[in-house]
């Protein structure tokens, strides 16, 4: 089959790999109809992820038809239709069992490499190095699913894969970000970030209730695509100062909650930008931290930071006194997918939500240095790229 392997930083080659087959009886192989290019891609993409090797297939938010099952599988057959979530769960630890599946003690086997780096792992991840497992990723024509049981969920049919694809990562990393920020009527919510990630947790937002959300980048498309489909207020960082604009919208207080749906790679300016260029380019620290410097700034006292955005290692000028000193709470983590998966599919399937705007370019496999470089560098308006690998 074909596939997307990383090579190297900056490089990505479609390469003719073996066919995933079953190794254990709760697996099932998805030929993948969709699989989305997600900012976390990009960590891996620019090399801020370690532990990634030439030759891994790279990949995590996809969805597809099942065409083979294990032995112990009864939920799925052959010919289903389903969405997979990105973090790959056992369903019988005692993470899963509580739903905090994104935690789980069984799906990463090379755990003892994160423990040493973290004191404990959490779950595999498809396609996202050999710290979060070694799986083999999705930008793939098929994919190898372990516990098929727990991890995928059947859709319908006669929904398009547009308005589905996004329910194996985004738009649950979304609406997680958001839950994570405890919303209550008359909140307002600042949102650093205005890619799928971000999109996701402003529409979120609204949905759980935020009388206000303001989203906060510097992409004027991306903006007016927040505006059009969240609802939200927006500000261009490159031309209002963010802390001042952010205490005029909220009559002086600041936000009740402030997402960082940006990452480790964030753009900094100012002193503290060259600071974080220069130490991360250095490998003297992982992270570039400036949206979180921000959004614990901004926060309003006794607010919540919520950070789905994507961390490794370390950073430096963490702003730990703001944090005491605001008495603010952060939530932070990879999604527990399978938690959200129930829910949002029948909102979609209601006609209450439509996911798929943040859908800017569809593209084949063979395209997939192009779609990097357009994705990383945010060329041609690109927003969310699908690949959809066997069409
Ligand atoms: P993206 O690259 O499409 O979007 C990131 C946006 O952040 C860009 O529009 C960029 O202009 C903006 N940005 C950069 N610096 C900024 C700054 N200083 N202030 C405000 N905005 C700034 O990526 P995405 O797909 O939206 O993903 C965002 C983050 O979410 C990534 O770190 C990704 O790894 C993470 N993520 C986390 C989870 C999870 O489970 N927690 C799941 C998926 C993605
Ligand atoms: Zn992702």
């Amino acid at each position: 089959m074909k596939a997307i392997c990383w090579e190297a930083p900056t490089k990505v080659k479609v390469e003719t790999v073996p066919d995933p087959t079953i190794l254990n009886p709760r697996d099932a192989i998805v030929k993948v109809t969709s699989a989305a290019l997600c900012g976390s891609d990009l960590h891996l993409y620019d090399g801020y992820v370690p532990t990634m090797m030439p030759g891994d297939i790279i990949g995590h938010e996809f969805m597809g038809e099942v065409v083979e099952v294990g032995r112990e599988i009864t939920n799925l057959k052959v010919g289903d239709k389903v969405v997979v979530p990105f973090t790959i769960s056992c369903g019988k630890c005692y993470y899963c069992q509580t739903e905090q599946w994104s935690l789980c003690d069984n799906s990463n086997p090379h755990a003892a490499m994160m423990e040493t780096m973290y004191g404990y792992a959490g779950a595999g991840i498809y396609g996202y190095s050999h710290l979060l497992g070694g799986y083999a990723g999705s930008q793939a024509q098929f994919t190898r699913v372990p516990f098929a049981d727990v991890g995928p969920i059947k859709v319908p049919e006669e929904i398009p894969d547009d308005k589905l694809l996004f329910l194996s990562d985004s738009l649950c990393t979304g609406w997680h970000a958001a839950l994570n920020c405890n919303i209550k009527p008359g909140d307002t919510v600042a949102v650093w970030g205005a890619g799928g990630i971000g999109l996701f947790c402003a529409l979120s937002a609204y949905l759980q209730g935020a009388e206000q959300v303001i989203v906060i980048d510097r992409y004027p498309e991306r903006l007016e695509m927040a505006a059009k489909h969240t609802n939200a207020k927006t500000l261009n960082y490159s031309e209002v100062n963010v802390t001042e604009a952010l205490k005029e919208l909220t009559g002086g207080r600041g936000p009740d909650a402030c997402i960082d749906a940006v990452g480790m790679e964030a753009h900094g300016f100012g002193l503290p930008g060259v600071y974080d260029k220069v130490k991360q380019t250095l490998r003297l620290e992982t992270d570039r931290i400036h949206a979180v410097r921000e959004a614990i700034q901004a926060c309003r006292k006794g607010g919540t930071v919520s950070i789905p955005g994507v961390y490794a290692g370390f950073a430096d000028k963490f702003p730990i006194g703001a944090l005491f000193g605001k008495g603010l709470t952060i939530k932070t983590g990879q999604t527990h997918v399978q938690r959200y998966l129930k829910p949002l599919l029948a909102m979609i399937v209601e006609g209450k939500l439509d996911p798929s705007f943040p859908i800017t370019h569809h593209m084949k496999l063979d395209q997939a240095e192009e779609a990097y470089e357009m994705f990383k560098h945010k060329h041609d308006n690109c927003v969310r790229a699908v690949f959809n690998p066997n069409s």
